[in-house]
């Protein structure tokens, strides 16, 4: 599903260099779980936005469902993209002036598809992750693992082939962060690919692997 082949990063900020990942190889496979692990700092944030698509490495191959990313311009690249990935953070990135349901909605707008089925897959989207009952709430009306729940269901609304979580549960306690580990287990088992940066030892040990990067290599 998503290969990298000696992928490296340097960001250039004034007149620092920093060297962020260095010659990473890495193979997720369809329907695949893999956790990133690693101390803060070591590069996974970085890892997980060049493999997103949201980045471009300065040097090493990516290949996406078997497409090689780098011979294409930006408009496709955005386009593979959002047909590939969903994205969920850390701190959830709800708009809170919309309400659950709009947010939900929100990625389906640029596709072409009438109002009404926009709004029936983002209903059936919240009701896969428990949340059928607070669609026309506002985010801030919502304990921080519905809101987690609630951007899962935004990230696959459009039913992308992969999932890409940044430490999906660090802001969240720990039954909270359970909840969200489960959900993400469920869709990983209807084939969703997943791959999550997470600092939980315990969480990522319910994924089938655990990457785990150092100074901005893969060390195992
Ligand atoms: P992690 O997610 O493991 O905490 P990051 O990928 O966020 O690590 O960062 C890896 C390194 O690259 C760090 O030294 C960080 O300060 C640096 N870095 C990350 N993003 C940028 C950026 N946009 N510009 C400059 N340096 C960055
Ligand atoms: P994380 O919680 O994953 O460690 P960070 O707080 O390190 O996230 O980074 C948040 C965002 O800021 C990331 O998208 C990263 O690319 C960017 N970033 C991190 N370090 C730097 C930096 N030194 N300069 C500019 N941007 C940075």
């Amino acid at each position: 599903m998503i290969k990298l082949e000696k992928v490296s990063k340097t960001y250039f900020t004034d007149k620092v260099q920093t060297l962020a990942l260095k010659d990473i190889d890495l193979h997720v496979q369809k329907s695949e779980f893999v956790c990133i692990m690693g101390p803060s700092g070591c590069g996974k944030s970085t890892l997980l936005n060049i493999i997103g698509l949201l980045d471009r490495p300065g040097a090493g191959e990516i290949h996406v469902g078997g497409k090689a990313v780098q011979s294409y311009k930006d408009k496709h690249v955005a386009r593979l993209r959002n047909d590939t990935f969903g994205f969920i953070f850390q701190s959830f990135h709800l708009i809170n002036d919309l309400r659950v349901i709009d947010n939900v909605e929100l990625p389906l707008l640029y596709r072409s598809m009438s109002g009404s089925e926009r709004r029936e897959r983002a209903r059936a989207a919240l009701e896969k992750v428990g949340l059928g009952a607070r669609m026309e709430h506002y985010p801030n009306q919502l304990s921080g693992g519905q809101q987690q729940r609630v951007a899962i269901a935004r990230a696959m609304v459009g039913q992308p082939d992969v999932l890409l979580a940044d430490e999906p549960t660090g802001n969240l306690d720990s039954k909270m962060g359970a909840e969200v580990m489960d959900i993400l287990l469920k869709l990983n088992e209807e084939g969703t690919t997943v791959v999550m940066v997470t600092h939980d030892e315990k969480e990522a040990s319910r994924a089938h692997r655990i990457v785990r990067v150092f100074d901005g290599q893969l060390v195992a």
